[in-house]
């Protein structure tokens, strides 16, 4: 197997929205970064593909041209019980809608613009210190590469050889979820997002660039289990029976007939490090997407990471302080989000609290702005 002789700066592992915002700003400052991805771009990918504003002008900075793609902006939000209650809600801070087709392919044309090494199906296998040395290694199924520093954005899914590391705490406990994901042409305003309870999960319908609306779900397993496994089955014995959904699936037109799915999806706090690797994104932690913008939460960790990695390096900072000031920055930006997103989780996609509770903030018009307030935070 061959090995790059080249020491990069940063080695960063998962060439997700994560991984490239952080590759964008290191490089931007001088740093040499390398990409792995285990897939092609472009690629689709499971999510609602609604970001939060807070993450706009953090894009526009990177370099995304934002203001000229004629981008969906979304101020309303919807949400229905099963019984076919809707409450609607101002979302003060809004979003826009962009498909992770485009998205992420823009961020990986602008990642190799500007200078970044990316490597397309190249899997990490894992990641080891060279003993009494600086250096990291990365190998790869195309080879092994050498860093100063690795970053792993690889998502929601902990590779093997990570949660093998012996300071890395596995979670299996959580609730076992799949996802789902369509893109469909509708009939829904473009400044609405509206979100669908079922039994044991709920549907998101949002419009995102090239006239297309994306459709995705999140579930219990045991949903598709007690179905036979069986997606279409699922989806009318549950999903229909909130008349709302009923109505996209069967009034809609599919741009894609098949939906793109994910299973063995668990929404817990991780860490922001182990001992060989800093951690950003799904791989810090996931949330559920309904509480906390996942998109944003990683963007705006790939800021605070780069941040300290330039000081690092800049300023010839010892590695613990790194390890530490990250964390900490980590901790105090997304800890209330997450405890927010935990409570909201068990209010939703349950049929009666669900409804009662929709009912009830259509009565608090405070409390349900405040609740929205918690999900998302400030531009940075
Ligand atoms: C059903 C659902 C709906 C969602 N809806 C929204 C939403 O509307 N808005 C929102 O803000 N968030 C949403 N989220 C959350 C959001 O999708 C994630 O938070 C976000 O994708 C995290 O980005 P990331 O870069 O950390 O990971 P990813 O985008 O998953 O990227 C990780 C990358 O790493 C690569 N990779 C993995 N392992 C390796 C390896 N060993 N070697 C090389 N490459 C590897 C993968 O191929 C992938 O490209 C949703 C999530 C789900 C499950």
């Amino acid at each position: 197997m061959e090995t790059d002789e080249k020491i990069y700066d940063c080695a960063i592992i998962g060439g997700g929205l994560s991984g490239l915002c952080l590759a964008i700003q290191l490089a931007d400052k001088g740093l040499t970064v390398i990409v792995f991805e285990k897939n092609e771009f472009p690629m689709h990918k499971v999510c609602g593909e609604y970001i939060s504003m807070e993450s706009h002008q953090f894009l526009k900075e990177l370099g995304l041209d934002l203001n000229t793609w004629d981008l969906p902006y979304i101020n309303r939000l919807g949400i229905s019980s099963e019984q076919g209650f809707m409450l609607n809600a101002p979302l003060d801070l809004g979003g826009f809608g962009i498909s992770r087709y485009t998205l992420d392919h823009e961020l990986f044309k602008l990642a190799v613009a500007k200078g970044v090494t990316v490597v397309e199906h190249c899997k990490v296998q894992d990641v080891k210190h060279i003993k009494e040395s600086p250096i990291t290694v990365v190998e790869t199924l195309n080879g092994n590469y050498k860093a100063i520093l690795v970053c792993g954005s690889y998502g929601k899914y902990t590779p093997a050889f990570v949660n093998e590391q012996s300071d890395y705490n596995t979670d299996k406990n959580s609730t076992n979820y799949i996802g789902v994901k369509y893109h469909i042409k509708t009939n829904l305003a473009s400044d609405r997002i509206e979100l669908h309870n079922f039994k044991d999960g709920y549907c998101g319908v949002s419009k995102v660039d090239k006239e297309w609306y994306c459709l995705c779900y999140l579930s219990n397993a045991k949903n598709l289990k007690n179905h036979g496994n069986n997606i279409k089955h699922m989806e009318e014995n549950v999903l229909y029976k909130n008349l709302y959904l009923k109505h996209y699936f069967t009034q809609s037109e599919f741009v894609t007939p098949q939906p793109l799915i994910i299973s063995n999806i668990r929404f817990s706090k991780k860490q922001t490090h182990t001992h060989t690797m800093l951690l950003l994104g799904d791989a810090a932690g996931s949330i559920s997407p309904l509480c906390g913008n996942g998109m944003s939460m990683g963007m705006r960790a790939s800021k605070l990471l780069a941040g300290e990695i330039i000081a690092y390096f800049n300023e010839h900072r010892s590695k613990k302080l790194l390890l530490n000031n990250y964390a900490a920055a980590w901790n105090k930006t997304f800890n209330t989000r997450i405890k927010a997103g935990y409570y909201l989780q068990n209010i939703f996609g349950k049929k009666t609290t669900t409804h009662v509770a929709l009912k009830a903030l259509n009565k608090l018009p405070g409390l349900t702005k405040k609740i929205i307030s918690l999900t998302h935070g400030q531009p940075f």
